[in-house]
C-alpha cells in the first residue's frame, strides 16, 4: 500500500527522533530497536521504547502505555510506526498486536519499519490481528475498564 500524505508527514516529524535516539544510545539499546510512535486521534505524538522487566516490555505496549497515561483508556490510536533495529521492517508480535488492536479503530494505520525509515510495510489492525480473542473490530475501541480487558 502506498504511503498517504499524512503517513508520510508523520514519518518526517518523528525522523529527528529516530536519529537522536541512535545518537545517543549504545548498540545494545539500538539492539532492542528503537520502539514506536504513535499518532494519537486527538494529534498528539508519544514515543515508547523497548525495555527488559519482568518479561521484555516491547516499544508498541509502551508507546501505548504512554498514550493512555497521557490521553486515559479512551484514546485511540490515527498511526502507529513501529522501527526495529534492523534492515527489515519490525512488524509487531502476539501481545502487541493486542495492545494495538485494544486502541485501534477500523481507521487504525499500523507502519513497519527498518531502522532507516526506508523500508516501511503499511497494514490495518484487522490484517494483523484478523480473528480477536474477544468480540469483533468496532469503529470504536473497547478498552473501557467495564469490558474486562
Ligand atoms: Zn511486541
Amino acid at each position: 500500500m502506498k504511503l498517504t500524505d499524512e503517513e508520510k508527514k508523520f514519518i518526517k516529524t518523528v525522523k529527528p527522533e529516530v536519529e537522536k535516539f541512535l545518537k545517543t544510545r549504545t548498540p545494545e539499546d539500538v539492539d532492542w530497536g528503537v520502539g514506536s510512535f504513535i499518532l494519537s486521534e486527538k494529534g498528539k505524538i508519544y514515543h515508547g521504547v523497548p525495555f527488559p522487566a519482568a518479561r521484555t516490555i516491547h516499544g508498541e505496549e509502551n508507546a501505548v502505555g504512554t498514550m493512555v497515561t497521557e490521553e486515559g483508556l479512551d484514546a485511540t490510536i490515527r498511526i502507529i510506526l513501529i522501527v526495529g533495529g534492523g534492515q527489515e521492517p519490525c512488524l509487531p508480535c502476539g501481545m502487541c498486536r493486542v495492545a494495538i488492536y485494544t486502541y485501534a479503530t477500523d481507521k487504525t494505520i499500523i507502519l513497519c519499519s527498518d531502522i532507516k525509515l526506508e523500508n516501511i510495510k503499511k497494514f490495518k489492525i484487522k490484517e494483523l490481528y484478523p480473528y480477536p480473542h474477544e468480540g469483533e473490530l468496532s469503529s470504536g475501541n473497547e478498552n473501557s475498564p467495564e469490558s474486562g480487558i
